[in-house]
């Protein structure tokens, strides 16, 4: 896009989406772009086909649990809420007030919630979806537990589906996550992903195929474009804070 182009679509649109991911490993198989990776796929294809702009990923996010593991690289919370805000703000000065943050990668989580916290103050209404809790809550059956945890089959599946070109199948590898020795129930320790894991795969990697994985693409980027259309159509003037009447 050109900055002419850009200034037509602001002009008559209100809304965008910016997707958001991280760097980090995903066990032998997978490359350390999976999350990334994902998440601009789902926004880009969600752009096409709601005609809403998708801006360029956000590749870094907050992944210092799993830096032990060569090639992650980690943003701390405060600096990468710093930086997505201000990219909310500058499509804010184009008058951009709803914004759908595709999250790639459940450790941003907590930074993003916090972002869209104070931008709703600003009125600016963020929506912030991720595609794993809605495969689960789309597809129940297509996984079992132990499948859809980090870089486990389903994350896999989906990697096989998209860019099956980045994926060592010669490394898939099968890992049951160890228990540490202080766990107990009631019991919150800071644990990174090396104490429970000595390849960085949580669970199964071998049930996962191309075919499972476009399923669950293909059933959550519906779900995600119904929400897009039902946001562009939400008026401002109902998502805004204001005192009760
Ligand atoms: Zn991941």
């Amino acid at each position: 896009m050109s900055w002419q182009e850009a200034k037509a679509y602001f002009g008559k649109n209100d809304i965008a989406i910016v997707p958001v991911g991280s760097n980090e490993q995903h066990g032998p198989a997978n490359p350390l772009g999976t999350d990334h990776l994902i998440a601009k796929e789902f926004a880009q294809e969600a752009a096409k086909r709601t005609g809403v702009v998708c801006l360029q990923v956000i590749p870094f996010g907050v992944s210092p649990h799993h830096k032990q593991f060569w090639g992650t690289i980690s943003i701390q919370p405060k600096a990468f809420k710093k930086y997505v805000k201000e990219v909310c703000l500058s499509l804010k000065y184009y008058g951009v007030h709803k914004i759908l943050v595709v999250n790639g990668h459940g450790g941003n989580l907590a930074a993003l919630r916090e972002i869209a916290r104070e931008m709703r103050e600003q009125n600016v209404f963020i929506s912030i979806f991720e595609w794993w809790p809605a495969a689960e809550n789309l597809l129940p059956d297509i996984f079992s537990p132990d499948e859809r945890r980090h870089a486990g089959a389903e994350e896999t599946s989906v990697n096989l589906a998209l860019h099956a070109n980045l994926v060592n199948r010669d490394k898939i590898t099968n890992e049951k996550p160890h228990t540490h020795a202080l766990e107990m129930s009631g019991i919150t320790l800071p644990l990174d992903t090396v104490d429970e894991t000595s390849s960085g795969v949580f669970g199964k990697q071998t049930a996962a195929s191309a075919k499972k994985g476009k399923e669950v693409f293909e059933v959550v980027l519906k779900a995600l474009v119904k929400h897009i259309e039902l946001l562009k159509k939400t008026r401002m003037e109902d998502l805004s804070l204001k005192p009760k009447i």
